[in-house]
């Protein structure tokens, strides 16, 4: 019990990023204390989806080869006016496997993988409540476990506490929705095609009675007799999404029913997908905000499981230092992150006019090589080694964009 209240990392959250930075932590030899107010395993509203920059990292885990060995994928097929094309994922640095678990398995698959290491200890419904800040500096923590509440003085402490990070917010976490942000439901329908190895998404969604509506629509099989079938939208304040989205999942449904021999949707949930780094005030001398808390998720298809993992290794790495993570955190992923998910969300912003997609939708589903590359750049699998052309043009554009949109609000 002592060495638990003063454990060298406390983390807050044992989602992905939570349950990752304690396991990265562990093996850089620190003692962690991880915690989640949920008791596990528990559900958490997502797609489920691993694309190869999850499993790239999942596999510095030694965890992708059991989650390949249930489910697979070879890329993305998009659909919509009146086209399909097939984008197997690109030959990057992160592989070219994908692969979907349902949260309530992965995350408790990762909490377990945590609490194999023998400096972890977890305390599972147990909320962070209060922190006491010395100098900006976290001195202790109030977590309220087992009815009890309990004092915990960490050296550092990682904040994984997801979307709506109220933990994060008594620190002063302020997530700007003046930038672009995602609405989206999703649920489980059976399938005979579960095993299907392409992950599928429809551009053109409309409702019960035809009328286009604003969003995609996605199904990710999973390889157990399920697939996760859920829609988005796009929106900023300015431009809310005028979309019901638990109401347009079950007319998406509707209409791919046949096709896929689906069941009815079941366990229908939807969530908001804070994205592309639309926050600030992320850390302070001892404390970091990592994965949802520090909105890294993808604006160009709402993945973030990548991203969780992502910041959970590099956290791990800071909280085995003696720095000053005030201004070397946001420093770190603006260097990472800053023009991938500046330019996405800019992408994103674009479409956020209902205009947008039926005006280049269709040229681009009828231009196989146009889809081939918006799928990879919609999936952040460009990295600095690739010379290709799409991959220089894409840098190149996300140069110009940080000179002129520098200001935008970028975990600043
Ligand atoms: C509909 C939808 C579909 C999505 N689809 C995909 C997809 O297919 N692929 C993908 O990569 N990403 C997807 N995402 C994004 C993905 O779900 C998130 O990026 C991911 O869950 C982030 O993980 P996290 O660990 O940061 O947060 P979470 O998974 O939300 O975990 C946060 C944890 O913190 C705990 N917590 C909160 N406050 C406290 C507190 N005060 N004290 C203690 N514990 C606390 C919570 O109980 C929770 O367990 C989707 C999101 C949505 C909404």
């Amino acid at each position: 019990m002592t060495s638990s209240l003063t454990p060298d990392v406390l983390i807050i959250g044992a989602g992905p990023a939570g349950s990752a930075a304690a396991f990265f932590a562990a093996q850089r030899g620190l003692s962690v204390l991880l915690i989640d107010a949920q008791e596990f395993p528990r559900d958490k509203t997502c797609g489920d989806g691993l694309t190869p920059r999850a499993m790239h990292q999942l596999s510095q885990m030694h965890l992708a080869e059991q989650l390949a060995a249930t489910y697979t994928s070879h890329g993305l097929k998009l659909h919509g006016f009146g086209g399909s094309v097939a984008a197997p994922w690109p030959d990057s640095e992160f592989g070219q496997i994908g692969s979907a678990c349902k949260r309530t398995d992965f995350d408790h698959l990762l909490l377990q993988h945590a609490l194999a290491q023998e400096s972890v200890t977890a305390w599972l419904g147990a909320q962070a409540e209060a922190p006491v800040l010395k100098g900006g500096r976290i001195s202790s923590v109030t977590v309220l476990h087992e009815g009890v509440e309990k004092q915990v003085r960490p050296r550092h402490v990682v904040v994984a506490d997801g979307v709506r990070s109220t933990f994060g917010k008594l620190l002063g976490r302020q997530w700007h929705r003046g930038e672009v942000y995602g609405i989206a439901a999703r649920s489980y329908c059976s399938t005979p095609f579960s095993e299907e190895p392409w992950i599928h998404s429809h551009l053109e969604l409309r409702d019960d009675s035809g009328v286009a509506q604003p969003g995609y629509g996605w199904i990710f099989p999973l390889g157990t007799g399920e697939a996760n079938v859920g829609c988005g939208a796009l929106s900023t304040d300015k431009r809310p999404a005028k979309v019901n989205t638990k109401k347009l999942l079950h007319s998406y449904a509707s209409s791919v029913r046949t096709q896929w021999q689906l069941g009815e949707p079941t366990k229908v949930a939807s969530a908001l997908l804070p994205m592309g780094g639309a926050v600030s005030q992320v850390s302070g001398p001892n404390w970091l905000l990592i994965g949802d808390a520090a909105a890294c998720v993808n604006p160009l298809n709402g993945e973030g499981i990548d991203y969780a993992l992502e910041t959970a290794a590099m956290a791990a790495q800071l909280c085995s230092t003696e720095k000053d993570f005030t201004l070397l955190w946001p420093f770190q992923l603006r260097e990472r992150y800053g023009e991938a998910f500046l330019l996405a969300r800019t992408l994103a912003r674009a479409l956020t006019y209902p205009q947008f997609l039926p005006l280049v939708g269709p040229l681009g589903l009828r231009t196989p090589i146009i889809m081939r590359s918006a799928a990879r750049l919609m999936g952040n699998l460009v990295t600095e080694a690739d010379r290709d052309v799409v991959a220089r043009v894409w840098r190149g554009a996300g140069h110009v964009l940080t000179g002129t949109r520098g200001a935008a609000p970028l975990w600043s």
